[in-house]
């Protein structure tokens, strides 16, 4: 499957898009009649089917292969983060695309307070961590001593319980 279209900055050469998917190649495979798809598009087509998706040949696997300045084409196009939908507004180039998304400041990224269950932006995590988390070191003091308070009660119940019952016989 190749790139969505709506991620790219520019309107895309029709030429570079995949007839199988419809959208910008991914790994482009020829086949021999010079047919272009995606790798992952037109694999299943030349292994399962053996015939060119425009019905023009039969193809075997063995039989493609890639195209190198189209493939170097493609990799130049500007795209934007894969977490452009979490706030990211960064644009790369394709080939740039892996490198960035791995430390890209709107990744997913856990709070690192073992049981926590926040999943924050990498950016915001520091932060939460020192401020917002609620397993923060004061946050647990906090939540120990009102345990604790709570035992002194239940033990000075049960002391007056023991009491009263001494009293009673
Ligand atoms: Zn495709
Ligand atoms: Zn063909
Ligand atoms: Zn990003
Ligand atoms: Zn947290």
């Amino acid at each position: 499957m190749g790139f969505d279209l709506d991620r790219f900055a520019e309107p895309v050469d029709p030429d570079l898009k995949c007839k199988l998917c419809s959208k910008v190649l991914e790994e482009p495979l020829s086949t021999p009649c010079g047919h272009v798809f995606c790798a992952g598009c037109l694999l299943p087509w030349a292994v399962q089917r053996r015939l060119c998706p425009l019905q023009c040949q039969p193809i075997s696997a063995k039989e493609l292969h890639q195209v190198l300045p189209l493939r170097s084409l493609i990799q130049k196009l500007e795209i934007k983060c894969d977490y452009s939908p979490r706030g990211c507004g960064r644009t790369v180039r394709l080939h740039q695309l892996a490198a960035h998304v791995e430390m890209c400041d709107y990744s997913p990224a856990r709070c690192r307070h073992k049981g926590c269950p926040e999943v924050l932006s990498l950016k915001d995590v520091d932060a939460h961590m020192r401020e917002s988390c609620e397993l923060t070191f004061g946050a647990l003091i906090q939540v120990l001593r009102i345990f604790m308070s709570r035992i002194k009660m239940i033990n000075s119940r049960l002391i007056g319980n023991n009491i009263l019952s001494v009293l009673g016989t």
